[in-house]
Order: structure tokens, then sequence, then C-alpha cells
């Protein structure tokens, strides 16, 4: 847990996103299990000969209307915040600009380690341009040409090789939960009321190779990690109000945690950004549970909450597994709840079921609700076993997977989760044909 993070930095039009596609290759396109989410296309993951990372394209983050300069400072910044490595790519075709060298400065003052990638290199004959490149000062350029795939071995070999090698917290017990959402929906206070004084902190691990701090407690006897709460106390607020940032930094927070808390303002409601948000948590088949925070600020009739709780359910679907626990960071409303709830959810995610037990479900399911024929043709379920967990996957043997209609696939799911509790974990179901 805990992906290295490779960022892309470097003017516009010298190739980043057609390299950035190229690595993550058809992954960024695979069928999302949910329909109407789609990824953003600046933060995905990729692997190079085994090894996994998480990708940035730092292109796709503009910063309001700023002018040039600005934009690709601010992006040079946050590849240097995020990042593990940073890819610094300029245009074999143009040389070295006055732009190039002003992202080269900034890099100069991290202590990240930079690769350096001189791109639409083309042909043989254009490599003796890239020797030019020493001069910006990060070592050995590589030659690569996004328009044809040339040289990206080499240039992800590099990458890799500046990968550290200790991926150190991982291997504990505790639950590590994040939380996101959007701007002033009120992450920060809640981290600091969640570690309000009762609560013992353990230490601020610093999470490995990351900036990020990761900050430990204890509840119960239980260990929660909390990630990336000092990126959330400390961090200014000059990023953060660009969506597709902020949105970055969630995907990323998700990716390092068992449990994802979505957190929404009750006083504005449900916005466009949130199902974004919301949306990635669930991709990504981690643990959800939703929190509507500043419950205080609201005028409460017996009917607000079960009013704002359709609302959710209406517009958050594919969630309908979430708990939603209404919270105030202000008055500390339901928050000496939540890590029980954390741990359930947590122990849920986490769950395995015996296909006997699995397999009399499934077996009661059809009984009640036959499998349906297309053209003629019966579906028929021979057998199901759980093959994974975090999260639950459970794959049906069939007799012809076209035969298995998504609704169906969802009836099961529904008479599963009927007999097991998978609160607040998504599960995957996989038919597979089997003659
Ligand atoms: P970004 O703004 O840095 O993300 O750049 P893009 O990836 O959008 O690329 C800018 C332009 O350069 C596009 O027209 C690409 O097709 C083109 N391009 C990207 N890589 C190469 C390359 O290796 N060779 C050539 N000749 N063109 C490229
Ligand atoms: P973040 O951007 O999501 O980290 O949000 P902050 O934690 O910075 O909170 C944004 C604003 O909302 C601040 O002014 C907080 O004081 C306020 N706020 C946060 N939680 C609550 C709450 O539960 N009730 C009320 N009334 N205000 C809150």
């Amino acid at each position: 847990m805990g992906l290295p993070v490779v960022a892309i930095v470097g003017r516009p039009n010298v190739g980043k996103s057609t390299i950035f596609n190229r690595v993550v290759g058809e992954r960024i396109s695979i069928v999302e299990d949910t329909p109407g989410v789609t990824r953003d296309r600046i933060y995905a993951h990729g692997d190079w000969v085994g090894h996994e990372f998480s990708i940035i394209d730092t292109g796709g983050i503009e910063i309001g209307d700023q002018p040039f300069v600005k934009q690709i400072t601010a992006q040079a910044e946050i590849a240097i915040e995020e990042a593990d490595v940073i890819i610094f790519m300029v245009n074999g075709k143009e040389g070295i600009t006055n732009a190039d060298e002003n992202i080269a400065k900034i890099l100069y003052r991290s202590n990240k380690p930079v690769v350096l990638a001189v791109n639409k290199i083309d042909n043989l004959e254009s490599r003796a341009d890239i020797y030019d490149f020493y001069s910006l000062g990060f070592g050995d350029p590589y030659a690569i040409s996004g328009a044809h795939g040339i040289g990206l071995g080499d240039l992800l070999d590099q990458v890799i090789a500046n990968f550290s090698e200790q991926q150190d917290d991982k291997e504990d017990d505790s639950i590590r939960f994040s939380l996101i959402g959007r701007p002033n929906v009120g992450k920060s206070s809640l981290v600091n009321a969640i570690l309000g004084e009762e609560r013992v902190i353990v230490s601020d691990v610093s999470g490995t190779t990351r900036d990020a701090i990761n900050t430990k407690f204890v509840d119960n006897g239980q260990e929660f990690t909390m990630v990336d709460t000092a990126g959330l106390r400390k961090r200014g607020k000059v990023y953060e109000n660009t969506e597709r940032y902020s949105v970055m930094r969630a995907m990323k927070a998700i990716d390092n945690s068992n449990i994802a808390l979505v957190v929404l303002n009750a006083e504005e409601g449900i916005r466009e950004q949130d199902k974004r948000i919301a949306g990635y948590a669930h991709d990504a088949g981690k643990g959800v549970i939703i929190l509507v925070n500043k419950w205080d600020t609201l005028k409460k009739t017996n009917s607000t909450q079960r009013d704002f709780e359709a609302a959710i359910r209406a517009e958050f679907q594919y969630l309908s597994y979430a708990p939603i626990l209404f919270v105030s960071a202000l008055t500390k409303q339901r928050l000496a709840k939540l890590p029980e709830l954390i741990k359930t959810v947590y122990d849920n995610h986490g769950r395995r079921i015996s296909s006997s037990s699995l397999n009399d479900v499934i077996m009661d399911a059809i009984a009640i609700t036959p499998t349906p024929s297309i053209k003629g043709r019966k579906l028929r379920i021979y057998y199901a076993t759980q093959v994974k967990t975090a999260p639950p996957t459970i794959v049906v043997f069939v007799n012809d997977v076209d035969l298995m209609h998504f609704s169906y696939v969802r009836y099961l799911e529904n008479q599963i989760r009927k007999y097991y509790d998978f609160t607040g974990t998504p599960l995957k179901i996989i038919p597979r044909s089997r003659k």
C-alpha cells in the first residue's frame, strides 16, 4: 500500500499527456463498473516490469486563469510536493527555452530525483539533438518519442531505479483511512476533532518516501492511521481550489487507505464534485463511509435526516453499501462512534466467506428467482467462490457469461448482502464461462 508517485512536468506541448497515456495504456480506458463515472486523465496507475506506481500529468492541472509562467511554476511545485520521482520533459525539436530553464530552477531546489526526458526524438538522426540538454543539469537526458513509443523502456527503468527501497509502515495492524472531499467541507476540522484530546497519538510516521505525514492513534485497543493528515493541516489553500488538484489529492489519499471517508457539507448539500470524488473511492474498491459534516448548522425537523439520506442514496446509487454518519467537527456530534464504524467496515472489507456457505446462498437465490433465459438459452450457474478480499471478489462460473445479465448480478449481490455483513464495502462479482 502506498504506491510511489511519478509526476510529469514540462511546459505545454512538449508531449506530457502523450507519454502519460502511453504509460497508463489501456488501463485508463478499462470499462468501469460504474456507469457515468469517468476517470480523470491526470492521475492514474501505471506499471513497468512489475513495479506499480501512480502517475500524474501535472499539465492537466490548470490554476485558475493565472498567466503562463505562474501556471508552470505551480505545476512544478505540485510535482515536487506530490511526487517521489519527477519526469522533467522537454521538446527535442525546439531545444532549451526560457520556460524550461525556469522549471529547472524550481526542480533544483527540491530534493526529489528528476529524470530528464527529451521528447519528439522520432528518429535516429535527431538523437544528436539531445546533448544540448545536459546543460539543464539533470544528468543524462533520455531520448524518447511519445508519438512512436520509442525510448520509454529506458526512461521508466531510470524512473524505477529512483524509487526508494523502504516501503515501511504498511505491514502493521493499523487500519488506514483518509478523509476526502471538496475544499471547505471540513476535512481538516474533522481531522483535528477526531484526534481530540481523549485519544493518544502514537507517533507521527513520515510516510515512506513521501512527504505525507500519517498520524497514528489508538482507540479501544485498535490502531488507526489517518492518511495524509499533515498535508491537510499544513498546506495552504493555494491550489486546493483547483478542482482537478483536489480530485488528484483525493485519489492519492484513497490509494493509500483501506477506507475512504467521503465528507459532504450539510450546509451546501450535494454538489457535482462530491459525486466525482465519491466515484473515485468506489472505483478504487476501498471501504467507503459517507460523513455529512456541519450537521450542527441545519435547523432540523424530524424529517431532515431522512430527507438528506434519501438525497444521498439517489445521487450516489453506486454507494448504496456505504453507511452514512451525520456529524459535526464543531460539536463533535457522533464522532466518538466513528472509529468503531471504521473498524466494522474494515472487517467487512476483509471478510472471507467459505465456498460451501456461499454456494448455499446462491442456490437459495436461484430457487427464489430462477436464472433468466435469453433467446431460449437458459443461464446456468455452476459454482461460486470468493477469490479475493479487500474488496471481496467472487467469481461465479456459468454456462455462458453473455447470459449473465447485469440485473441478475445485482440480484445475486443483494442476496449475498442479506446473508453476510458487507456494510461499507463494494463487492465484486465476476461471471466466468465454463463449458
Ligand atoms: P502536453 O501539452 O505536454 O501534454 O503535450 P501533448 O502530449 O498534448 O503533445 C503536444 C503535441 O505534440 C501533440 O500534437 C502531440 O501529438 C505531439 N507529440 C507528442 N509526442 C510527440 C513525439 O514524440 N513526436 C512528435 N513529432 N510529436 C509529438
Ligand atoms: P477543508 O477545506 O475541507 O479542510 O475544511 P476546513 O476544515 O478548513 O473547514 C472549512 C470551514 O468550515 C472552516 O471555517 C471550519 O471552521 C468550518 N467547519 C468545519 N467543520 C464544521 C462543522 O462541523 N460545523 C460548522 N459550523 N463549521 C465547520
